[in-house]
Formats: structure tokens, sequence, C-alpha cells
């Protein structure tokens, strides 16, 4: 599998480190639910074929934070996003699923 980072174009999987789900959360530590919330955040995945959203580090690279949209099925990329755009709220396809 090769990676179009939006930096440094496209490159082997081997410069990536894959960093998980891109859609969960972190639980709130002030909520009395806490324990059972970051154990569910932490251990309970559910893995759907199709495209998910994933989190990719570009550790031989540019270091960039991604978020790529995959189909784990048949590992095509469907897009690939600067992790900050999507934080910031600025990736046309976070603006898609809201
Ligand atoms: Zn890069």
């Amino acid at each position: 599998m090769r990676i179009a980072c939006p930096y440094c174009g496209e490159r082997s999987l081997d410069e990536y480190l894959y960093s998980g789900d891109a859609t969960v959360r972190r639980p709130d530590t002030s909520n009395p639910t806490a324990i059972a919330d970051f154990v569910s955040y932490v251990y309970e995945r559910t893995n759907p074929p199709g495209q998910h959203r994933e989190l990719w580090y570009h550790a031989a690279g540019c270091h960039a934070w991604l978020v790529l949209t995959r189909d784990v099925s048949t590992h095509a990329i469907a897009s690939i996003e600067p992790a900050k755009d999507v934080a910031l709220g600025a990736s046309p396809a976070m603006k898609d699923t809201a």
C-alpha cells in the first residue's frame, strides 16, 4: 500500500505508523462514568468491512498526522487529509459528516 502525503507526495507504507480509529473521542474525565467510558474508549472496537477513518503518522517523512478514509477490505484510499484540518473543521469530508 502507498499513501500520498499531502506534504511529501506518494510514499511507501513503511514510512507511516498506524495510530487507530480517527473517529473515537477521548472521554471527559470529569464525567461520573469516566472509568467505564475509558474502558470502552480503550478496548471496545467494532471492525465492520468498508470505509474507516484512520489516524496515520508520517514517521519517516514530514511527521504530519493524517486522517485517511480507507476501505479496509480493498485498502483503497478515498481521501487523505491533514489531521489538523480535520480537528479545526476545515476538512471538506468532516463538513459532509457533520
Ligand atoms: Zn509527509
